[in-house]
Parts: C-alpha cells; sequence; structure tokens
C-alpha cells in the first residue's frame, strides 16, 4: 500500500520536473526524489503520495486549494536561545519539522535535541563543525560525520538516518561514506536566505511565493542571530496553511 502512495508521489515530482523545466527544476526533483524514497518511515504515512499534483505557473492557483505538502528543515542547531523558540511556535501550531544539528552544539546541549525529538520532531546529522566536506579526506568526512551522530544518539538514544551537508557541498564520496554510516543524504529545494537576516517580511515572502507541492524548506536556528527566523516561522506556518499546505517531517 505504502509503495504505490510513493509511486504517486514519485510521478508527481517527476511530472513537476516537466513543467517547470530546467536543470534546476530536475535536480530539486531528483533531491526530493532521493529523500523520501530513501527515508520511507519518517514520511507522515499517505501525507506526500496524497497530494501528487502537477505544479507550473499556470495552474498555481491549485496550490491554494487542494492539499499539499511541505516539510520545514532547520540547519546549524542546536542553539539555548532560537531552537527552544522554535520548538515553542512549532508545538503551537502543531507541526514538526527536521532539525539538521552540528555534532560539536550536539555535545554542548543534548538536552535541547532530546527536547526536540520528544516534540515529534527528526534530528539529522549536519557534520561536527560544519566545514566544507568536499574540502576533506575521507577519513576526516567519516570522522566528522560519525562523531556526530555518536553524540545524537547518546543525546536522544537513537542514531539519524538523514545527514546534510553544510552549504549543501557534496560529491560522490561524502554522499557514499554518509550511506555507509547508515544515512541518506538530504539537500532542499526552497532556500528562504533567512541566513543572510534580510528582514521577517522577505523571509515569510520567500517561503510563501516559492512553496510547492514536496518543497523542502530549509531555515536556521543556529549558526547567528536568527531572532527574524523566529519571528517568521508563525506567518510562514499560518500563511501556508491559508494556501492548503499541510506540513511533513522528511
Ligand atoms: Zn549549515
Amino acid at each position: 500500500m505504502r509503495k504505490w502512495v510513493y509511486l504517486f508521489f514519485l510521478i508527481g515530482l517527476l511530472y513537476w520536473g516537466e513543467a517547470v523545466g530546467g536543470s534546476v527544476a530536475s535536480v530539486r526533483a531528483s533531491a526530493s526524489l532521493n529523500a523520501i524514497s530513501s527515508h520511507s518511515e519518517a514520511s507522515s504515512q499517505g501525507d506526500w503520495g496524497a497530494v501528487a499534483l502537477p505544479q507550473s505557473a499556470e495552474n498555481d492557483h491549485l496550490a491554494r486549494t487542494a492539499s499539499a505538502t511541505v516539510a520545514l528543515t532547520f540547519d546549524d542547531g542546536p542553539q539555548p536561545n532560537f531552537t527552544p523558540q522554535i520548538l515553542h511556535v512549532l508545538q503551537q501550531y502543531g507541526v514538526h519539522a527536521t532539525f539538521f544539528c552540528i555534532g560539536s552544539q550536539v555535545q554542548a546541549y543534548p538536552a535541547i535535541v532530546r527536547q526536540t525529538v520528544q516534540g515529534g520532531n527528526v534530528v539529522g546529522n549536519h557534520s561536527w563543525s560544519h566545514p566544507n566536506l568536499t574540502t576533506l579526506s575521507s577519513a576526516a568526512i567519516r570522522q566528522q560525520l560519525s562523531t556526530t551522530s555518536a553524540a545524537i544518539s547518546q543525546a536522544t538514544g537513537s542514531v539519524p538516518t538523514l545527514f546534510r551537508p553544510p552549504y549543501g557541498a557534496t560529491n560522490e564520496t561524502v554522499r557514499s561514506i554518509a550511506a555507509q554510516l547508515g544515512m541518506v543524504q538530504i539537500l532542499w529545494t526552497l532556500d528562504t536566505r533567512d541566513w543572510q537576516r534580510p528582514g521577517v517580511a522577505a523571509i515569510v515572502n520567500a517561503a510563501l511565493t516559492s512553496a510547492r507541492n514536496g518543497s523542502i524548506i530549509i531555515l536556521h536556528d543556529g549558526g547567528g542571530d536568527r531572532s527574524q527566523t523566529v519571528q517568521a516561522l508563525p506567518q510562514i506556518i499560518s500563511g501556508l496553511e491559508q494556501r492548503g499546505f499541510t506540513f511533513t517531517t522528511v
């Protein structure tokens, strides 16, 4: 049954990739495909498959009336000030998200990571110290990922199965080492550029105008002052809900 649900979603994504056209759309579609096909158990059952509508500029109005699903993701935490605020907003709205955590931060703030998981969110591996992994030796890449997974496991009791490379910088070596450690690589399809601190309205606008069925939205709870992200989040969630979107973890 579940296989059929995913099959419908994959078909929808492929159709969408065709409709939007261009290499960027193809890359985005394949990133989503990778995210979904390789990590079925974390998705809310049925959410992704029930909404395999083709998306394009012409039928954008469909997204406002039909059911469609997006995933919110947060990078670079845990951060003792901003992560709990984000968890609080998510809890208020009954929404779950995926957090790609930095190992050294997990080691420093294990209770926040535990709280993240207890709130129904998913925690993934974002390397130990946020280097560009493509510049490192295989041994150093493995070290970055395995120490982070160990820290997450120690904090939460479970080993992460998702991995996002810092800066989205990856290659076959990085991807395969992650796979050897039991993790599937997850990139994103919608960058709100909240890390540039462009203002709350700009972050909200980026999310609301670019969201499509199956979008993986990247936001940040760590790595700097994320107060704009915290302020934007309620408007992003309510705005997407008004447009007919529901939320799932990756
Ligand atoms: Zn990052």
